[in-house]
């Protein structure tokens, strides 16, 4: 979605729904070149402006006027990343679909290969964090995939967009300052530089405020380089769990099994009670093995309801929520680093009778799509709108909900039939 009228104003985007947009403009009867050519200009005039206004800003926080000014000199804006700021989710991702992509056999392989290739900087890490090697890694393959995915947007080009456009323009400043004395400092070169949208980045996909509290340098060159630095991304990785409250030797909690007829309107991450308490109320863990004794205490986890699988999860879950403000995120590295420990599937089935797709699954998925002449890409494994609308289409021809999810039903109905 590109909202090119709101060019040149650094007021708050109010939101337009873009076909209404796009009718307006039709309206005026004027060739849509010129409409694009005109705005295009009053785009970059007001884009310089705003840069301009920044700079003393810039400079007050500390950014050199020689760096402020080599860095964006050449800049212009990337309208798209206002539309991903924008965008509502128009599909809810079920905590199965997420977890099934996110924990895969694929990664635990790779996060395997990954433990014993870094096995001297995890030793090292963990002394001096205390944050267990199975946690740096699972954060890792869950952040940038062990470092394949880093995102390819230009840090310097998202983050002064979105200082100059649409809403939370302070919060963005504030990201985009710091990106310039990442690059001052000579941490990391500005053209490696590149992430998500929002400006996450690196190894660890950390936002620059928080590279500038907690990267740190772990092979001693001199720079924290969480793009071209292994050892100081999972250093930096423990750092953050460290200072989030992670507690050396405490688990992040684990499945357990309630009893019938369990009353879970005690569940919730946050409403933390000793594990006695919770023994007395007939949890156990899945093994049927009585919980910790001690004085650690856990909050009841309960992603999918009480049918589904149940967690009592402690501080140090905490401590991996805080990395991205999500339970389902955070799951997703909890059971990532039990299964790197050995650990197996949840012993509990979620609450569906169609589970989800690895990412194996997701690629063959859009292989049998391409077959029946879906025009979908490159089968990536990734589940975007038109792999989607694709699927629409073939449930409804095979008799499934034609809800556009890519789950195993749909899979196993396509393998039949091919
Ligand atoms: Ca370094």
């Amino acid at each position: 979605m590109k909202i090119r009228t709101r060019f040149g104003s650094t007021q708050p985007v109010t939101t337009v729904p873009f076909h209404r947009l796009r009718r307006s403009l039709a309206a005026l009867a004027v060739p849509l070149a010129l409409i694009c050519s005109s705005a295009r200009a009053a785009e970059d005039a007001g884009f310089a402006s705003c840069l301009s206004q920044l700079r003393p800003e810039a400079i007050a926080k500390g950014v050199s006027a020689a760096t402020f000014d080599a860095q964006t000199a050449t800049l212009v804006p990337d309208m798209a990343v206002i539309g991903f700021l924008d965008a509502q989710p128009e599909f809810v991702t079920p905590i199965w679909d997420y977890l099934a992509a996110l924990v895969d056999d694929e990664r635990v392989a790779d996060g395997r290969d990954m433990l014993a290739r870094w096995d001297e900087v995890l030793t090292r890490v963990e002394a001096a964090y205390g944050v267990d090697r199975a946690t740096v890694v699972a954060v890792w393959g869950v952040e940038s995939n062990f470092g394949r995915n880093f995102g390819a947007r230009p840090l310097l080009t998202s983050l002064s967009t979105l200082s100059c456009y649409g809403r939370r323009q302070a919060y963005f400043r504030g990201e985009f300052f710091t990106t310039l004395k990442i690059i001052q400092e000579g941490h990391v070169a500005p053209e490696r530089l590149t992430g998500s949208w929002a400006g996450a980045f690196g190894h660890t996909q950390f936002m620059p405020s928080t590279f500038m509290r907690l990267a740190v340098d772990f092979d001693g060159d001199g720079r924290r380089d969480l793009v071209d630095s292994v050892p100081d991304a999972l250093a930096s990785t423990a750092n953050f769990l460290k200072r989030a409250g992670w507690r050396s030797g405490d688990p992040w909690g684990f499945e357990v099994r309630l009893p019938p007829g369990f009353d879970a309107s005690s569940a919730g991450r946050r409403n933390k009670q000793p594990m006695s308490d919770w023994a007395a109320r007939g949890i156990s863990r899945v093994d049927g093995s009585p919980l910790p004794a001690g004085a650690m205490s856990a909050g009841l986890l309960l992603p999918a309801g009480a049918q589904g699988p149940a967690f009592l999860v402690t501080r140090n879950f905490d401590a991996l929520y805080s990395y991205n403000a999500a339970e389902s995120y955070a799951l997703a590295i909890a059971h990532l680093s039990d299964r790197l420990r050995g650990g197996g599937a949840f012993a509990t089935p979620w609450p569906t009778d169609d589970a989800g797709l690895s990412r194996a699954e997701r690629r063959e998925l859009q292989q049998l799509l391409i077959a029946r002449g879906f025009d979908i890409g490159e089968p990536d494994g990734m589940i975007g709108a038109r792999t989607r609308e694709a699927l629409q289409t073939v449930q409804r021809q095979i008799g499934l909900k034609p809800d556009g999810r890519a789950g195993q039903k749909t899979l196993h109905a396509l393998r039949e039939q091919r």
